[in-house]
Formats: C-alpha cells, structure tokens, sequence
C-alpha cells in the first residue's frame, strides 16, 4: 500500500456580489483542492489556504518526497515535509501546501482504517460542533449600516448564537456600524469584531475602549501580525479578549503568540498552519499557555469538515460538569465552491453543526462540478 498520485485542482468562483473588507476587496473566491490516491485507488481530499496557484507550485516541490511513502505514517510523512521546506520557507504558502497534502492524508487514513478523522486525533468530546457566523463584509451601495444589521439579524434567525463582523473602516465608522448590529441582534448573540490587521496602536485601543460597551466577545486581529508588543500591550489595556493567529504558522509561531502573552485566543488555519497534525499540536501547546483555540476557516467543505473534526476533540478550558463549547468559524459570505463543489453542504442547527460520522473527513467533491469550476 503506497501513495501512488498528487493531483491539483485550482478551482475558482466569479462572486455574484463583490464585497470587501478593511484590506482589499474580493470579486473571485479561487482555492487550490490536493487529491492524494493510493495504489489501490482509495483517496483523500485536502485544501491549501493561500493564493491557490503558489499553493499548487509548492505541493508540486513537496510530491516527489511523498509518492511511495505508506499513507498511514502521517506524522512521519509530515516530519519529512516539514525538514524538505525548513529551509527556504519557516512560514508561509510552502506550510499551507504541507497542510493540504497532510488533510489529504488524514482523511485516507480515515478510509484505510474505516473511521472518522476525530476517532483518529483521539476522539470526540462532541458530536456536534458550536460555529459561529463569519459574514458581515462591507459591499458598495446605499445604506451599508442598515444591511448589515439586516445580514446580523438573519445569522440570528438561522439559529447563530455567535456572530463575527468586520471592522476596519475607521474607528467612527466602524462604531456605527457595532452599534446597528448588536441593536439588531440584541444582548443575548455573542458578537465578535475583526479588524484583519487593519489598525495603529492607538486606533486599536480607542476601538477597543469604545466597543467595550457592546459586549464584544474577542477582537480578532486588530494589530499587524507581526507587532507582537503591541498585541501584548492591547490585551493589556482592554476587557475585550484578543484574538490572533490566521497569519501564523506551526507550533513554533503559535509559540510566539503565547509565549509574549499576545492573545487569548489562538485562531490557527487548519490548511495553512500545518495541517491537521501540527493544528493539534498547537492546541496542545495553547492549553498550556491556558490560552482558546478557535480555528480560522475559510474554503471549501474540505476546509470546514477538518475543523469539525478538530474542534469535536478539544479539551475545554479548564473542564467542569458544563463547560462552554468550544467554537468554530462558519463562513456565511457568498461561496458556491463550499456549498456546490463539496457534499455534504453542512446545516446549523441552534447554533452547531453534526461531526461527520463517515469514514475520514466525511466529505466528497462533486467531480462534474470539478471540472465546471476548474481553470
Ligand atoms: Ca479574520
């Protein structure tokens, strides 16, 4: 039994409906799909989180060094990618690559061994994940305060119980635009802010300061990734807790982060960080930094079914009779590459989402669909 093929499949969407947030703006969704087949033509399906063709260059450097190896020897196989990449890429899209290969694997080590993937990271703690609603980007046209309190109170109507907004426009405007949406969602939602890095120190904290009146679950990437002093100064100046990691790679980054009491949470992308493997390491180092870990995720089902997957087998902090659920993010903005390329297109239900039950990830891409979307 050896692995026998590496396929790439960039596939990309035309968004009906551009939006943008504090960065740039989006009017395409374009990611890099990894097919790994063994001899006897048993599968596995991963994704890379990056720009899908430097994602797919790099998973063509790291083939040869994984053909012909035995698809159960996971850690090994990551550990031989790791040191091929070391030395050229310590962060970036050559991890996000080793992160899609390793899903890959993952979810054929689930179908070898005919179980899901969290019976493989060591069981789970649930059978269904809390994921809260990622949406509430910023779109051209009239009255964008009041469509976003509208979008806010459909997530609350669909049974979301934790909603995320962008912000990132500027500190007045983006008050405003808090302000609407915690009106229109009332006390009882958990809202969270995210600013993707777009703020000064100062901008940050005067933010901060204001939105401590809406009740704000975490603010999530107020800083540049790379101010570590002033994440550690933020956290130590505002109740709202801070959260960070999207832009961080491997154990080694996250100890970063931790290490300089940076974050509350860790938000590490499970196709970008290093895979299923190193993400659950990182949680492992994150619990003993007493820090959350609620993973960053944005792609396709293959994406969301490896976080659910992870997230049904996370500890909560510190552990009692009834703990909080530990939570996942949930893409609502337009995606036809989640909800058609991949199947099942996965439900909420009063807030949680059902763990897959198949074997490996418990997701299938739709080959004719594939081939539709490919380019
Ligand atoms: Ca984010």
């Amino acid at each position: 039994m050896q692995i026998q093929q590496i396929e790439t499949f960039i596939v990309q969407q035309k968004l009906e409906t551009p939006f943008y947030f504090s960065q740039w703006d989006y009017d395409t969704r374009t990611v890099c799909l990894v097919k790994v087949t063994l001899d006897d033509g048993t599968y596995g399906w991963g994704e890379g989180y990056g720009p899908a063709i430097v994602v797919q260059a790099s998973i063509e450097f790291l083939k040869p060094f994984v053909i012909g190896s035995n698809p159960l020897h996971v850690e090994t196989i990551w550990q031989t990618m790791h040191r091929r990449s070391l030395d050229f890429a310590r962060r970036g899209v050559l991890v996000a690559s080793l992160s899609a290969i390793d899903i890959a694997l993952w979810d054929l080590r689930g179908k070898l061994l005919n179980q899901p993937v969290s019976v493989l990271l060591g069981g789970q703690r649930r059978d269904r994940v809390r994921v809260y609603a990622t949406g509430l980007y910023f779109s051209e046209g009239d009255n964008l305060t009041e469509r976003l309190a509208d979008e806010a109170k459909l997530y609350a109507e669909q049974g979301f119980t934790a909603i995320k907004m962008k912000v990132g426009l500027g500190v007045k405007k983006d008050l405003a635009h808090i302000r609407a949406v915690r009106e229109a969602i009332g006390d009882d939602i958990q809202l969270m802010i995210d600013s993707n890095h777009a703020f000064s120190r100062s901008e940050a904290y005067e933010l901060a300061r204001e939105a401590e009146a809406f009740n704000i679950s975490f603010f999530e990437e107020p800083l540049s990734p790379e101010d570590y002093e002033g994440y550690h100064e933020l956290r130590q100046r505002t109740t709202i807790p801070i959260a960070g990691g999207e832009c961080e790679y491997l154990c080694d980054g996250f100890r970063h982060l931790l290490v300089d009491a940076c974050v509350d949470i860790v938000q590490p992308d499970i196709c970008a960080a290093g895979g299923l493997t190193e993400v659950k390491r990182i949680a492992t180092l994150a619990r003993t930094f007493h820090a959350e870990l609620i993973p960053h995720c944005w792609g396709t089902g293959i994406a969301f079914a490896a976080g659910l997957h992870l997230v049904s087998t996370l500890d909560a902090l510190p552990g009692r009779l009834y703990t909080p659920e530990p939570l996942l993010e949930m893409d609502r903005s337009e995606n036809l590459l989640r909800d058609k390329l991949t199947q099942p297109v996965f439900s909420v239900n009063d807030g949680f989402v059902d763990v897959p039950t198949e074997a490996g990830l418990g997701v299938d891409v739709d080959l004719d669909y594939l081939e539709e979307v490919r380019i």
